[in-house]
């Protein structure tokens, strides 16, 4: 099997090439049992198109506003040193006879569930112990997942913090269908590297020739490189036994059920070491990031109650607001050069909290094309959110007065709180719809009015469950009051 010839994406019309996928005009959907796969995959398909057609920013816009031929898919192809995406190669170096290798369950690729056992190596959107065989097919999206997505320290002190940094969120630009949405992902050779300043960079495929020394230095990394940078070495031991694999769903006559990894002994820019040794960051195209003092740093979803909506302002529009020194990924502003129209988003990846993986983000979102022009609009939208957020917390923390157990009255509140955010979160993409239709104010209002409606809803539903709960009650209707005070700050 080769990835850029033969047929190894699961979709739910059977199992078809990316050449398939990227020039036939069926509107094929993946078929993937995760979604953190189903978004490693769009990254992988992305990244992977981007090695067949390298296309420059104008022949990409050519590509989306027309189509790519079945043609221009061969003819690209055929400037290619195949061999190095056949599936017993790809993305694999070979392991070293010196050092200790690991071996873990399949299902650990799909999570990212940390092999230590502490207490918070739990609570996935995914449920693991559905995974127990995977096809050879599925090896590949699932390699790529833990190079590129899985935090390091989730298999504690043999994991390895791969080129995004460990724990990164991912933006994709959302298509109307499959094919545009490969293509939105592909990145324009040009465009990234004119964003770099790099004259000549290596852009030989780390398993072709692989990463040398103790610094990983960015400015020796090429486009196609870092795109499939790898941390460890590895291997998948195939089985001969069908099955019916438990990430794509299709039958196969071979099986996997574990695989064996050992870590580089480098470092990338995303680590500490690497960036003491003066790495540098390399930009992969899909990682919004933060610049720090000490450094550039991918954007993170923080801990387990983290909602995109929260950050939404600070990683994508902070494009030309002070506030915020984030900048949103590279496929995005590419997409802002060449596209029209709506732009939507995918934002997908891990939470990360301590040596655990407690969640997963994946969401869509939908923007307006020129953000810059409606950014106050956007930010106001936003900060309205959270602002009605605050006053919810500051109207729940009376009940701490009730006298009751703290962690009680905390469960209570958390839980009031979090109802709220994912709420919110509904709420804010739909206003996000109608930003470049509507003036600041009215659309300000409108978010306020909607929003603060639904803080009262899960508000007055507290206040009727504990009506008979004499102390608690009286706390309730003194917040009450704090809600209240929104009508008249605005
Ligand atoms: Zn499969």
């Amino acid at each position: 099997m080769n990835l850029l010839i033969d047929d190894f994406i699961s979709t739910t019309s059977g199992k078809v090439s990316l050449k398939t996928l990227l020039t036939s005009d069926t509107d094929y959907q993946l078929q993937y049992a995760f979604d953190e796969i189903q978004l490693a995959m769009l990254q992988l398909l992305g990244s992977l198109s981007t090695v067949v057609l390298k296309p420059t920013l104008d022949e990409l816009k050519g590509y989306l506003k027309n189509g790519l031929t079945a043609e221009q898919y061969d003819l690209a192809l055929s400037k290619i040193d195949l061999q190095w995406f056949d599936e017993g190669c790809f993305m694999r170096s070979a392991m070293p006879n010196k050092g200790k290798t690991h071996n873990a369950i399949i299902s650990k690729l799909i999570s990212g569930i940390e092999s230590s056992g502490t207490t918070n190596a739990s609570g996935l959107f995914s449920e693991t112990v559905y995974v127990g065989v995977v096809c050879p097919d599925c090896t590949h999206v699932l390699n790529y997942n833990l190079h590129m997505n899985i935090k390091g320290d989730c298999f504690g002190a043999s994991g390895a913090t791969g080129i995004r940094g460990g724990g990164t969120i991912s933006t994709l630009i959302a298509g109307k269908d499959v094919t545009t949405t490969i293509l939105a992902n592909t990145v324009a050779v040009d465009f990234f590297n004119n964003a770099r300043e790099i004259k000549k960079p290596n852009n030989k495929l780390m398993w072709q020739e692989p990463m040398q020394g103790d610094i990983y230095y960015a400015h020796q990394i090429g486009l196609e490189r870092g795109l499939f940078a790898l941390a460890y070495h590895i291997d998948f031991p195939v089985l001969d036994e069908s099955c019916l694999c438990d990430v794509c769903g299709h039958h196969s006559n071979q099986s996997i059920k574990d695989f064996l990894r050992l870590k580089y002994t480098g470092s990338y820019g995303s680590t500490k070491k690497g960036r003491d040794g003066n790495a540098q960051w390399w930009p992969h195209p899909y990682t919004p990031v933060t610049q720090k003092e000490e450094g550039t740093f991918p954007v993170c979803a923080r801990d387990q109650h983290w909602h995109s909506w929260q950050n939404f302002s600070s990683y994508v529009i902070s494009q030309g607001t002070d506030k915020s020194s984030s900048t949103p990924a590279l496929i995005v502003s590419q997409y802002q050069k060449i596209a029209m129209g709506k732009v939507n988003l995918l934002i997908g990846g891990n939470i990360a909290d301590q040596a655990s993986i407690t969640g997963r983000v994946y969401d869509l979102y939908a923007m307006p094309e020129h953000w810059d022009s409606n950014l106050e609009r956007v930010t106001q939208v936003i900060d309205t959110g959270l602002d009605v957020k605050d006053k919810l917390v500051q109207a729940l923390n009376k009940m701490f007065g009730a006298g009751y157990d703290k962690n009680f009255i905390s469960g209570i509140k958390n839980t009031a709180v979090q109802q709220y955010i994912s709420n919110a979160q509904k709420i804010v993409q739909e206003l996000l719809l109608d930003v470049d239709r509507k003036d600041a104010r009215v659309l300000r209002k409108e978010a306020l009015g909607i929003l603060k409606a639904e803080a009262r809803n899960i508000y007055q539903a507290l206040i009727r469950k504990y009506h008979a709960d004499l102390p608690l009650f009286k706390a309730l209707v003194k917040g009450e009051k704090v809600l209240r005070t929104l009508e008249l700050e605005k």
